[in-house]
């Protein structure tokens, strides 16, 4: 069995945020495909659960007259990737999400677990940073706005405080409209597997020429990380061999990659030079589709 020592059922938004500010160290639970894996190990830092699986109004995906995206906390992997708004809008979100774990996973977890959890891996957070996610997050104080750049302050740690519960994302028009974006994930096998390196760019051409080009690498450094020296020596370059060499180079300056079981740090840096190529080559490519 779990190690739970308390568990309480949040009735809304407000009563879950009450609870786990008046109890320190208790503990979100929504998809459960981190926390239950982890009390399963027998790690009891989630022995005290919040669980919100009754809030349903986490889990709505919409999109406001402005064009603005709004997706729940709770909406899991399977209902964005499935949602006619992502697919038409950001789809490269739902190509990411689709390179996470297996059916079962995508079905259960969720992307506000997938961001909240700190996991420099997360499939989603190539997403979130080259479409500069919003995050609404309600706390003990009332809700807020933060951004995703600076969410994420170590391994496994974000700036969310005791009391703080992720309502939803907000993906603003001017950060999607009229940009190609691709993602890919390296890891070792091709399904049921984390990332040995994570890499999503977005870019936006005026002719032949780059007009905004948005890089972020996952596993590159200690969190999920944009590239501004990459950015801005791509900007105004026309794509061509020595532009991407540039851009392959530029990119050193921007990663900090370690050496894991998974992989040296020396074949790190030769697969983000590489993905940073090859994915800037796809987005050029889905700009010609996406609106
Ligand atoms: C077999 C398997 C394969 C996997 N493969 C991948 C993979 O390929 N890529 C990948 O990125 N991940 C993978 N994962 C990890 C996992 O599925 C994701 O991280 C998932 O997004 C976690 O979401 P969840 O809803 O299940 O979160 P939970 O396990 O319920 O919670 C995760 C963390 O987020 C916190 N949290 C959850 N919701 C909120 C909220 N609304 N506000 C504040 N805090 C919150 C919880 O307190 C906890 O700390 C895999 C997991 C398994 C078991």
């Amino acid at each position: 069995m779990f190690p739970i020592e308390k568990y309480h059922y949040a009735e809304s938004v407000e009563d879950a945020v009450r609870y786990l500010a008046a109890h320190k160290g208790a503990k979100i639970l929504a998809g459960g495909t981190d926390v239950l894996v982890r009390l399963h190990e027998g790690k009891s830092d989630y022995g005290h659960l919040v669980d919100i699986n009754g809030l349903d109004e986490l889990k709505t995906i919409s999109m406001d007259e402005s064009g603005a995206i709004f997706i729940g906390s709770r909406a899991t992997f399977s209902e964005i990737i499935n949602s006619e708004i992502i697919r038409q809008h950001v789809p490269m979100l739902a190509q990411a999400l689709l390179t996470i774990g297996g059916p079962q996973v995508r079905n259960t977890g969720t992307m506000g677990g997938n961001i909240c959890n700190g996991a420099v891996s997360a499939d989603s957070a190539c997403a979130a940073l080259v479409y500069d996610f919003d995050l609404q997050i309600q706390g003990p104080e009332g809700e807020r706005t933060e951004s995703i750049h600076g969410f994420h302050t170590g391994p496994g740690r974000t700036i969310l405080q005791q009391g703080d519960l992720l309502k939803s994302f907000v993906i603003r028009p001017e950060n999607y409209t009229g940009f190609g974006a691709s993602y890919i994930k390296y890891a070792m096998r091709g399904a049921m597997d984390i990332a040995t390196i994570g890499c999503g760019t977005a870019i936006k051409m005026n002719g032949d020429e780059v007009e905004t080009f948005k890089l972020a690498f996952t596993v590159a450094a200690p969190t999920p990380i944009r590239c501004p020296t990459a950015e801005r020596t791509m900007k105004g370059a026309v794509i061509s061999e020595e532009s991407l060499e540039r851009l392959a180079d530029a990119v050193e300056a921007d990663v900090k990659p370690r050496t894991s079981w998974r992989a040296s740090r020396e074949f790190r840096l030769h697969i983000i030079r590489t993905l940073a190529k090859r994915v800037t080559q796809e987005a050029v490519t889905n700009q010609g589709g996406n609106d």
